[in-house]
């Protein structure tokens, strides 16, 4: 094994524990693994317990150097198919993670089976592995894997409470238009009002525990050697110009599911990394409809709505008599199951179908779908996008407010769904985007933007040059 521990580089991929940090983080260790590393993936125990459940104990297995390792997230035990609750998890994984991580990586460090450990490729908001890697010695990094633009609402956080903007002095603000208020002093950032920064400044109190952890973990990073973004130049470039001046080592590597078209496809890869059981016969059916007529609707993996909104988005959809594919995940609606009337699968039994997870990146990629219904989450917007798909957004929280924003203004691909959805609007708002003259526009925008992401990510485009100087000036220093 001597030979093995001198040769390969190591590196230890450590995602925040939800769906949409696990995604972006296996697919960069998957390209991070075809440039020849070993890689340790490093999961809460809850989550590789749900990964089993949804691939299987091979899957677990992975490969002789691509290998799973779990540590405990510091909260009570539960085998729930959902999300765990996000204010504690960031809680949690903040107070309980840094020691069991540690301690991983040493145990990797004192075994003979497997290379040292080269390098700590980090969530963004997994912040205790920078203390991890400057206790142990080993280079570390951070992947943001949210938005730029998200990325500097947060970092302003602090700015907010000099401005005196925030705590709010109470509830009122929610009501009384203080949110319209235009903001013109984000370098980078512009046409933002204050509704348009990630929802956990929305407070009265700055100790909140998504503001204070969000705000303060976007600091963070900037003590790391190096950010990665799952972002590309052209697509955020003003707000990248002004965080590349605050802090030099930024790579911007995305979309990286188009990046990795150039890692040789294996079993294991086309797997993908879903937590939840994916339906891929919403594939069949897509293959019978035409191109651009389906509406497909998804809230990803952490969105929770009303049942009182559950039952107007689907009217909404009913009554554009249009052809949809809605998943709906079984905790979709809060503190209840979801459930439909007959009369609404009566009026859409030949045009709808409900499942509860799918392989959203080959869904969006189907030419059948002309317009996704989404909460604007990151990497549902950048899937969207590199799809060429437009879209009509509902933003939950954290920075998909931003995200709606700036798909609705600077990239011209979006309309916004009012917070308090109504069926009237979503009928008209999916007339709209299916057959209307601003839905053309918007579609043919998210063509554009789908052609200058592929580019992006081709050989000479700036996401695959800064992929390669990624690995050799951050991953391989010293080698
Ligand atoms: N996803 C999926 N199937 C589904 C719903 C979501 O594969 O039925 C994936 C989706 O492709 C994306 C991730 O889950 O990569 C969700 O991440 P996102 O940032 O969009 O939203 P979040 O779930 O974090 O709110």
């Amino acid at each position: 094994m001597g030979s093995v521990r001198a040769t390969k580089p190591h590196a230890v991929c450590v995602p925040f524990p939800a769906q949409g940090h696990v995604t972006p983080m296996m697919r960069l260790a998957m390209l991070i693994h075809s440039r020849g590393f070993h890689i340790t993936f490093v999961n809460t125990e809850f989550n590789h317990r749900r990964l089993i459940r949804s691939k299987g104990l091979d899957y677990i297995k992975g490969l002789p150097d691509f290998q799973f390792k779990t540590i405990p997230d510091g909260l009570p035990p539960s085998d729930r198919d959902a999300t765990q609750h996000v204010p504690s998890l960031m809680d949690a994984t903040r107070k309980n993670c840094l020691a069991p991580f540690k301690e991983l990586v040493l145990k990797l460090n004192s075994s003979s089976e497997v290379p040292l450990v080269t390098c700590i490729v980090s969530d963004g908001i997994m912040s205790f592995a920078i203390k991890a890697g400057e206790e142990l010695g080993i280079p570390e990094v951070q992947f943001w894997t949210a938005s730029a633009c998200g990325f500097m609402g947060y970092l302003n956080f602090t700015e907010l409470i000099k401005r005196g903007i925030l705590p709010f002095k109470d509830e009122s603000f929610k009501g009384d238009g203080t949110l319209d208020k235009a903001i013109n002093w984000i370098p980078g950032m512009k046409n933002i009002r204050l509704k348009d920064l990630p929802s956990f400044m929305r407070i009265t109190d700055i100790t909140e525990t998504m503001f204070d952890f969000m705000g303060s973990e976007a600091q963070n990073c900037l003590n790391s050697s190096t950010i990665i973004f799952n972002t590309f130049d052209e697509f955020e470039h003003e707000v990248l110009e002004v965080i590349s001046a605050k802090f030099p080592h930024v790579y911007t590597i995305g979309p990286l599911h188009l990046l990795g078209r150039h890692v040789p496809e294996s079993h294991f890869i086309s797997q993908g990394s879903s937590l939840w059981k994916e339906d891929s016969k919403c594939l069949q059916w897509l293959d019978k409809r035409e191109p651009n007529s389906v509406v497909y609707v998804n809230y990803g993996s952490i969105t929770v709505m009303s049942d009182q909104h559950f039952k107007e988005f689907a009217w909404g959809l009913a009554n554009s008599k249009h052809t949809f594919l809605w998943i709906i995940r079984p905790d979709v609606v809060m503190g209840d199951t979801a459930i439909l009337p007959k009369e609404f699968f009566e009026e859409t039994k030949d045009r709808g179908l409900l499942t509860s997870w799918c392989p959203q990146d080959k869904v969006l990629a189907h030419p059948s779908i002309g317009a996704f219904l989404t909460h604007c989450g990151w990497n549902s917007t950048l899937e969207s996008v590199s799809a060429g798909v437009p879209i009509i957004c509902w933003p939950f929280f954290a920075e998909q407010q931003t995200n709606c924003r700036y798909a609705c203004t600077t990239w011209e691909i979006g309309v916004e769904v009012n917070e308090d959805v109504k069926r009237h609007e979503i009928e008209a708002l999916v007339k709209e985007m299916m057959e209307g003259e601003k839905g053309k526009a918007m579609r043919q925008k998210a063509r554009e933007w789908k052609k200058k992401a592929m580019e992006a990510t081709d050989f000479e485009g700036s996401s695959y040059k800064n992929f390669e100087r990624f690995i050799k000036e951050a991953l391989l220093i010293g080698e």
